[in-house]
């Protein structure tokens, strides 16, 4: 199969991928091989290409917003047939022993591993898996518009469950790019009111678009005060000041895996139990109950497809915040 191999970290405009012809891997007993027909490209490939994340196998194919088709399966696989529409995210695998699997917390498992970080991902013509961690995928979706959701999708999905919303309950969103997006959607489609705060008057009006209740700058004033907030942007200069937006009791949930310096100058903002938590990872059943609601709504994506040999001229216009919306990569 051909696929798109990391063996060195540099700078992702030093192109350090290349296209490979290498062995098609074949499924043991309990995994299954996916036919790759799109893999969405992440923000964190590029973090991973240039060595802001540690490598942790050479060499490595990248990628973890993976949708294609289960074309072969080991003896000992139950949950798929050959046929089946499969998709993979960022968790590849969970110990399902230690305390955090046998509590429902298997994103935070230490032995887990990751999609196209510790383990091969969708930059290539195939993979395999353990069967019980791909996600069947709904019909009503392109595989193009359901690879973002893999990522920024159930991730965002995540951080809207960590506020512990209930309907008729207001969540800020702090910031507006594709995730915020998806969570809107969402937390509309489960009945909370949703604010949205954010510099530019384009992704004001796309939220508006989308039903949110309330948008505004970080100047504006919110007309109510808010049951919890969500962070996307890494700046920790945000979190002072959304924390002075929360309610008694708010929860502020902080999405991004690295931020600036955090510093909180005023004990007011965070006293009457208001809480700060940051996201970490995915589980499994964050994927299957964001995945059955995105299929429901219908969920709307911004996306832009190229072809899987562009791959490494398309990785510096990601970085450099060139493409709209979410890139994929078609593969067959
Ligand atoms: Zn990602
Ligand atoms: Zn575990």
């Amino acid at each position: 199969m051909r696929a798109w191999i990391l063996d060195k970290q540099e700078k992702i405009e030093d192109m350090p991928l290349r296209l490979e012809e290498i062995p098609t891997p074949d499924p043991s007993d309990h995994e299954i091989r996916i036919k790759i027909n799109a893999c969405g490209i992440c923000r964190t490939d590029i973090h991973i290409a240039e060595g802001d994340l540690p490598l942790k196998k050479t060499p490595l194919i990248l990628g973890h917003e993976i949708v294609g088709i289960v074309d072969k399966i080991g003896k000992n696989v139950k949950a798929f047939k050959t046929g089946d529409r499969a998709g993979v995210a960022w968790l590849n695998h969970a110990c399902g022993s230690c305390k955090f699997c046998l509590s429902n917390k298997e994103n935070l498992c230490p032995q887990s591993t990751f999609t196209g970080w510790s383990a091969d991902g969708g930059y290539a013509e195939y993979t395999v898996l353990d069967g019980n961690f791909a996600f069947h995928l709904a019909e009503n979706l392109s595989f193009e518009e359901i690879a973002p959701l893999l990522c920024p999708g159930i991730a965002g999905y995540r951080s809207l469950k960590l506020t512990e919303t209930k309907k008729g309950e207001i969540v800020g969103l702090y910031g507006f790019g594709p995730t915020a997006s998806y969570v809107l959607q969402v937390a509309k489609h489960l009945g909370l009111e949703v604010f949205v705060i954010t510099r530019s008057q384009k992704n004001r009006d796309a939220a508006r678009e989308l039903g949110a209740d309330w948008t505004g700058t970080y100047e504006d004033k919110p007309p109510a005060l808010l049951d919890a907030g969500i962070i996307f942007p890494p700046a920790g200069n945000l979190v002072e000041f959304a924390l002075s937006q929360l309610d008694s009791n708010g929860r502020l949930i902080l999405a991004p895996v690295y931020m600036t310096p955090i510093e909180i100058k005023d004990y007011n903002h965070i006293w009457l139990e208001r809480s700060i938590k940051s996201l970490a990872h995915i589980s499994r059943e964050d994927g299957r109950e964001f995945l059955k609601i995105a299929a429901e709504i219908k969920i709307k994506t911004e996306i832009e497809t190229f072809p899987f040999e562009k791959l490494a001229d398309i990785l510096p216009l990601v970085k450099h915040g060139k493409i709209k919306g979410n890139a994929v990569i078609k593969i067959a």
